[in-house]
């Protein structure tokens, strides 16, 4: 059956409230009809976690009758290319959605080799641009950030000294497991942040830190959340920098929307039914009935969900979640971050010896509504053709606010911030192109969902399989959790898992 030509609107869909979890009394009571789809395994989300499972499912056993179900009209999930138009009347695809990798995330640069894309370095030559502790703009030129006090730089590199510390304590698999981390479990980011720094300036770096990385406020996320994201990155500053072994390393020429066509075309088009909600997951003799908020009813002897935490609360599961695993992903909120590229004729930065890079409170704002401007992240996003663009973020409370501004109100904003790092010749631009990811259906935010205080003692739960559905996403992952390379990692651990239930005598080596 093809669903191509149906409408992609949001489907209404509930928390179940129903009382028991054991997951083999539950009985489907849904009735075959003829355009009842029947697969084997069905992965539901066409992100890069469902889809890396899918192709790994595939790859391994061919044999295996393999359905993917996604609710939006696109593969990609928080991947998204773009065309923007560049000099000399051209157009180039751009990142809107996720977009570096580095060396160190060994899953996507091992799939990105497997799938034949090529990265290049992020630029990161020359001056640097920092607004932190008031609107003055600092510049500076060595990976020593300048804070404008030597007292400031002390503190926050104690300070990332300490949270490396404690992240080697709070591995993502088990978070609370460690005494000293379970007590921090209430602890929001900024509270721990205030106990031990002083300095304004180290402590808004780390604030916006915060907000670049998770896309909240630092006041919303538990500190121990933070502390299991550093620990799945190697450290903090593999988090904060775009130098060799971090997290902005590399960018991936053609974008990264691509490692999900490319799956999506291995795995075979025929298989992958987009617009397709999935409201409700029941399971009962043996089997697994899966419904779409259209209609159109799965029936499956697996499932594999890589639906994020914040849009599995939406669906209805019979039996239920456990209730620990529902207080847990219903405090699991996407961030907010509104990313926005902006096209040039030139690199007039780098010809001015800088790099492109910005970290800003947002400073002043003269728009009412909005407390600071919009500025948080600013890079160098020339493409590997060489089109010149810079990337920003505008992130957490700062985003939120300025969401509901319009995008004529946000592009002059973010164009008259960048004027005042880089100058008048930011107002020639050729393009400004934006996506308010909040507003993206079946995703609700980005980059990542974060956890509020008091709950990561319950972390664990996301990863534990419901009868006869697993469990894949970025957030479920131990190495780069949030990031593309740990939804790769989680896609591959749950394709492991099925094929051994599917052939428990046969034996499977990690790739
Ligand atoms: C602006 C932005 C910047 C980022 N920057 C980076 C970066 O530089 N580097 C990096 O590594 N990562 C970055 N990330 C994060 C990265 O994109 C994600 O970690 C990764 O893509 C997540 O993949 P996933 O498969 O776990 O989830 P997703 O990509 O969210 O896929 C989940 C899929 O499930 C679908 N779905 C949801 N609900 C349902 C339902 N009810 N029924 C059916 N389908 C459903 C969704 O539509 C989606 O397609 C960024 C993300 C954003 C948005």
């Amino acid at each position: 059956m093809s669903a191509s030509s149906e409408t992609a609107d949001e489907a209404p869909v509930m928390m179940s409230h129903t009382e028991t979890n054991d997951v083999t009394s539950g009985s489907s009571d849904v009735t075959k009809t003829s355009s009842d789809i029947t697969c084997e395994v069905l992965v539901i989300g066409a992100g890069i976690s469902g889809l890396t499972a899918a192709y790994e499912i595939q790859k391994r056993n061919p044999k295996t009758e393999l359905c993917l179900v996604e609710a939006k009209d696109r593969v990609g999930g928080r991947t998204l290319a773009t065309q923007i138009r560049v000099r000399q009347g051209q157009t180039e695809t751009f990142d809107l959605g996720g977009q570096w990798v580095g060396s160190t995330q060994t899953d996507i640069m091992e799939m990105l080799d497997e799938l034949g894309l090529e990265v290049y370095p992020q630029y990161i030559q020359g001056t640097k641009h920092m607004q932190l502790g008031g609107d003055s703009i600092r510049r500076y030129s060595s990976t020593i950030p300048n804070l404008g006090s030597w007292w400031g730089l002390v503190q926050l590199q104690l300070f990332i000294w300490k949270v490396d510390r404690l992240a080697k304590k709070c591995s993502p698999l088990s978070p609370c497991s460690d005494r000293t981390i379970r007590d921090l479990d209430g602890v929001s980011v900024e509270a721990f942040a205030r106990q031990n720094i002083s300095n304004t300036a180290a402590l808004e770096a780390i604030i916006s830190a915060c907000r670049v990385i998770l896309g909240c406020d630092a006041s919303r996320v538990s500190v121990v959340h933070f502390l299991a994201y550093t620990h799945a990155a190697g450290g903090l500053n593999a988090l904060l920098e775009a130098t060799p072994g971090t997290a902005q390393e590399f960018k991936v020429k053609g974008g990264t929307q691509q490692i999900s066509e490319l799956l999506a075309d291995r795995i075979g088009r025929h298989r992958i039914h987009l617009r397709h909600p999935v409201t409700n997951i029941t399971q009962g003799n043996g089997d697994v009935t899966v419904t779409t908020g259209d209609g159109v009813v799965f029936h499956c002897k697996y499932v594999i969900s890589g639906v994020p935490p914040n849009q599995l609360a939406r669906v209805t599961f019979s039996p239920p979640l456990s209730p620990v695993r529902r207080e847990l992903i219903s405090n699991m909120p996407m961030g907010h971050l509104i990313k926005f590229v902006v096209t040039f004729e030139e690199t007039f930065w780098r010809a001015a010896g800088m790099s492109g890079e910005v970290v800003s409170n947002g400073g002043p704002s003269t728009v009412p509504g909005c407390t600071h401007g919009p500025l948080c992240i600013v890079y160098d996003a020339t493409s590997d053709k060489g089109s010149p663009a810079l990337v920003g973020f505008i992130a957490g409370s700062t985003s939120v606010e300025w969401e509901s501004r319009t995008k004529d109100e946000r592009e002059k904003a973010v164009i008259s911030s960048l004027a005042s790092f880089f100058g008048k010749k930011t107002e020639k631009y050729i393009e400004y192109q934006e996506k308010v990811w909040a507003e993206e259906p079946f995703t609700g935010g980005c980059p990542v969902c974060y956890t509020t205080p008091g709950l990561m003692h319950t972390f664990p739960a996301l990863r534990e399989k419901h009868g006869r559905v697993f469990f894949c996403g970025t957030e479920l992952a131990s190495r780069w959790c949030g990031f593309m390379s740990g939804a790769v990692q989680t896609g591959r651990q749950v394709a492991l898992e099925v094929l051994h239930v599917l052939q428990p005598d046969v034996t499977l080596t990690p790739s």
